[in-house]
């Protein structure tokens, strides 16, 4: 049987989603026999998020123009997109500068009120990504295929949704097990 071509993407998130992951531990060993891992910032150095994924698990929210051209891509190339944590689900912590409108007061508080020796915002173009005016959730932006909440999901509700995909069936998402934010 082939393997299933898989993927996690990390946007505007703490990366503690993909450290859950990491919390599967031995069970990892077991996963690495059915998937290959064809794009993740764990463990691999992939630049280009590749064609024909079957399964990605995205992390964060769509917080700048980075995450948006990356997220616009992983669904033209993806076949089932998992929603993965809470920022990504709710656009959670990152989506807590919504409050303030536009980008110019957060970016003015943190990088010149706040700056120490040498206060200036961050710009370079090509290199610096510029903030979006809001944070959004990923299905704000493109379909999802699934929610799997958690700030982060632990560990056993990452893997009771991955052990139906590894076999082509979609996880039941019911009960606090499987749904409870934070
Ligand atoms: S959901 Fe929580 S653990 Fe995951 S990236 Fe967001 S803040 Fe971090």
């Amino acid at each position: 049987m082939d393997k299933i071509r898989f993927a996690t993407v990390w946007l505007a998130g703490c990366s503690g989603c993909h450290m859950s992951f990491l919390d599967l531990d031995e069970w990892l060993i077991d996963l690495a026999e059915k998937v290959d891992v064809v794009y993740s910032p764990v463990g691999s150095d992939i630049k280009e998020y590749p064609e024909n994924v079957d399964v990605c698990f995205v992390e964060g929210g769509i917080a700048n123009e980075d995450n948006l051209e990356l997220i616009l891509k992983v669904r033209e190339r993806t076949k089932f997109l998992v929603s993965f944590g809470d920022c990504a689900v709710t656009a959670n912590v990152p989506a807590m500068r919504n409050m303030i409108k536009g980008t110019d007061p957060v970016l003015r508080r943190c990088y010149l009120e706040l700056g120490d020796t040498t206060p200036q915002l961050p710009k370079f173009p090509g290199i610096v990504p510029e903030l979006l005016d809001k944070v959004r959730p990923v299905h704000e932006v493109i379909q999802v295929d699934m929610f799997l909440p958690g700030c982060p999901p632990s560990a056993s509700r990452i893997q009771a949704a991955l052990e139906p995909l590894l076999k082509g069936e979609k996880p039941v998402m019911e009960g606090r097990e499987m749904l409870k934010f934070g």
